[in-house]
């Protein structure tokens, strides 16, 4: 009987033959390789010195010294995670959320004096070891900005962890504030400040409301002022977008509007947009051409919002509070998932398994039926969005980031927890486990909170 365990010998050059690969996540198949019946490509992968040096059909690649049978084990690349919030994550239970937006802001707003360095530091590098061991290869997370001062602080946190994991994982970050801030006298510091931090600009588009003529003077402006300040410092874009049910409250036609007036050329990325999935059909397909004309992008975070949309004191839900997500894909325009927050003011759970989002994800948006193209949600789609076209795919010359599971077929993929997975960096295998939270909450001096 087979060993189900794997030993991944540690070695610069190594073949790891009869791996299963969806298709969508390879860029060139090797001619002659073998697809299964769930569209996964049969390969063997030739690594060397970090990189994927050869791919090959399944039972063909030369000998490389060493070799791995995978048995038809199925491979990825590594995750990526576009939308976190490192900043605000782990600080459950000196914050406890009450599964309101109200709750997010202000709970979140009264833990900001608690935001030393060393608290920053523990509760961001505990997200990132998670993130690492679940096999997530990059993250882009939204630096709190409410003011000049607390963004400075909050960025040079992010900046910290980002030298520290170098090589590890990727951290890239962007400013998140109310959009009042881009006409605010701190506007340029900023902007300046995200792009000597190399990160980007966003921010929340719902919190400018329509003036009393029903339009939206104010946000406009507000978007015209983001663009330029982007488009001068050639930095993309990223915004928080109509997280609300409230469907007089609906920015994402000002959004394109904006972007085609500014002649802004860098990337557009559009998070949540959930009352989208509200409208009429008219409307969407309306609100889509014009997003298609303005070439802009979606990344929708499944997870966090059926915790916090249409949640009422006694009620259940009517509805799964996620954006809507087979629209904007049979449109055309790409579409990422994220994990969004992590057991914060804003969301309780989490443990940054960009598996379990695409797991939820398909579940929610009901993404199957067909699976092809869904599960580069939280691989191909997100790194191409966040600029990194060499990760999120398996490819002759990229990084060897991948994911080995135990399952060989793709419905046990998304079936179980996938919890003994294996991650490679570089080629080389993680070993580094899961963190702890009761270490983490002693840590932070919150030992006795639970007793
Ligand atoms: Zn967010």
């Amino acid at each position: 009987m087979q060993d189900h365990r794997l030993s991944i010998p540690d070695t610069p050059c190594l073949v790891l033959s009869n791996a299963r690969v969806p298709a969508e996540l390879v860029v060139t198949p090797p001619p002659g390789a073998r697809k299964d019946a769930e569209g996964a490509l049969l390969l063997d992968l030739l690594l060397d010195r970090g990189l994927i040096a050869g791919l090959f059909p399944a039972g063909t690649a030369p000998d490389a010294g060493a070799r791995v049978d995978l048995l038809g084990r199925h491979l990825w690349p590594a995750f990526i995670d576009m939308h976190t919030h490192l900043d605000c994550g782990h600080a459950i239970p000196r914050v406890r959320p009450d599964g309101t937006i109200h709750g997010g802001f202000s709970l979140t707003a009264e833990d900001w004096p608690r935001w030393t360095d060393a608290d920053l530091d523990l509760r961001m590098e505990f997200g990132i070891r998670c993130a690492y061991a679940h096999g997530v290869a990059a993250l882009r997370s939204h630096v709190d900005s409410e003011t000049l001062a607390y963004s400075k602080h909050h960025w040079r946190a992010l900046d910290r962890m980002r030298a520290k994991w170098a090589g590890k994982v990727d951290l890239q970050g962007v400013t998140i504030c109310a959009m009042e801030a881009w006409v605010g006298e701190d506007a340029r510091a900023l902007a300046d400040l995200a792009a000597d931090m190399g990160g980007i600009l966003g921010g929340v588009t719902d919190t400018l409301d329509r003036g009393e003529n029903g339009t939206y003077d104010a946000l406009a402006h507000a978007l015209d002022r983001l663009f330029a300040l982007a488009k001068e410092r050639d930095l993309d874009v990223d915004l928080h977008v109509d997280q609300t049910e409230d469907l007089s409250a609906f920015t994402i036609p000002e959004i394109a509007k904006a972007r085609l007036r500014s002649g802004f050329q860098g990337r557009v990325v559009l998070g949540h947009c959930v009352n989208l999935s509200l409208m009429s059909p008219e409307v969407i397909d309306e609100t889509l051409a014009l997003a298609k004309e303005a070439d802009l992008a979606f990344v929708s975070m499944p997870t966090p919002m059926m915790y916090l949309m249409d949640r009422k004191p006694g009620r259940t839900p009517r509805w799964r509070g996620v954006t809507a997500a087979n629209e904007i894909r049979a449109a055309g325009l790409p579409l990422a998932i994220g994990g969004d927050n992590c057991r914060d003011a804003w969301f309780a759970y989490g443990d940054h398994d960009m598996l379990d989002t695409l797991k939820q994800a398909i579940r929610v948006f009901q993404a199957d039926e067909p699976l092809t193209g869904s599960l580069a949600m939280a691989s191909r789609v997100p790194a191409d969005l966040i600029g990194r076209p060499d990760l999120g795919r398996i490819g002759v010359g990229l990084p060897a980031h991948l994911v080995i599971f135990q399952s060989r077929s793709l419905n046990t993929v998304l079936a179980r927890d996938q919890a003994d997975r294996i991650v490679l960096k570089h080629g080389r295998q993680v070993t580094d486990p899961l963190p702890q939270h009761h270490e983490l909450e002693a840590a932070l001096g919150l030992a006795d909170t639970l007793a």
